[in-house]
């Protein structure tokens, strides 16, 4: 016979104190060890679910952040710096400033604009008169 070892050990479902005869053992018997299987199954569930609601939302989101990611980003920004003329979305990420605050310059007459049928455009010479 294989020695046999006596291990007082705690049941890691119950907390039941018990002899386990294998240092791997976690419960004192199987049906502790089957329920902790299924709660351990079901949390397994639970969390993926979980996993799969946050990329839903995260998905479902692109649209807003990509409105928020059009302003300032440093590749865009040497291109900007070449074009003519530039729509209100590429001055404002040019001068790190929102749409709105470049809407309000056009409208305060600050900020000289054409118009190409529905589009407005900003000459880059516009932008450069700011500074004079
Ligand atoms: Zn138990």
């Amino acid at each position: 016979m294989s020695s046999t070892i006596k291990l007082p050990k705690f049941c890691n479902h119950c907390g039941k104190a018990f002899i386990a005869q294998k240092t791997t053992t976690q419960f004192c018997g199987h049906p502790c060890a089957s329920r902790a299987y299924k709660q351990r199954k079901r949390e397994e569930k639970v969390s993926a679910e979980f996993k799969n609601q946050q990329s839903k939302i995260v998905s479902a989101a692109p649209a807003v952040i990509s409105e928020t990611l059009q302003a300032p980003q440093a590749g865009n920004q040497t291109n900007l710096r070449d074009k003519e003329f530039l729509s209100i979305v590429e001055v404002a990420a040019l001068l790190g400033a929102s749409r709105w605050t470049i809407q309000r310059m056009i409208k305060s007459k600050r900020l000289p604009v054409a118009k190409l049928g529905s589009r407005t455009i900003i000459k880059r010479t516009a932008i450069d008169n700011l500074f004079n």
